[in-house]
């Protein structure tokens, strides 16, 4: 796991580290429950995230007021480590709850990999090669990339939960 030092997914409590048979290499921090990470594991490999992909999972008890969970997003293929996602999720929500955020950011996760989103600057993202936009003019449910979220996120838990 040394590509993962000098990068921003150092994490000085790591609980376990995990590479899919051809798939996503997941960290989970302390913080997350084993069921969940467990339940990230499969969510990568419905979403068929390879070995490029590094996603980094913690919760946390301090996320601004109805906000559930983020995504955050660095190529660095550049130099030849891949794709670091960090995911997340609030702790004060149930458990339920949390598996259904993880499944929406995870869908955020891909959408990133695939190239279909990206972070231009704080607050600004192109969807699908579009311009920039400023997402204080988009509502939350009108962006498109939330829309793809909610839907396959969705499906994609009820596929686990099945
Ligand atoms: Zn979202």
């Amino acid at each position: 796991m040394q590509v993962l030092i000098n990068s921003m997914f150092v994490l000085n409590m790591l609980y376990f580290t995990t590479t899919l048979v051809e798939g996503a290499v997941l960290i989970a921090d302390k913080s997350v429950p084993k069921e969940v990470a467990e339940q990230a594991q499969c969510y990568a490999q419905l979403l068929a995230l390879d070995q490029h992909v590094y996603i980094a999972i913690s919760f946390s008890r301090d996320l601004p007021p109805g906000v559930d969970g983020y995504t955050r997003y660095q190529n660095t293929e550049s130099y030849n480590e891949g794709h670091q996602i960090r995911i997340v999720i609030n702790a004060n929500i149930n458990r339920a709850q949390q598996i259904r955020v993880l499944a929406h950011e995870m869908i955020h996760a891909k959408q990133f990999v695939e190239g279909r989103l990206v972070r231009c600057s704080t607050g600004h993202y192109s969807w699908e090669r579009g311009v920039c936009t400023d997402t204080k003019h988009l509502p939350y449910y009108n962006r498109p990339w939330e829309k793809e979220a909610f839907k396959l996120g969705n499906q994609l838990y009820y596929t686990y939960t099945k």
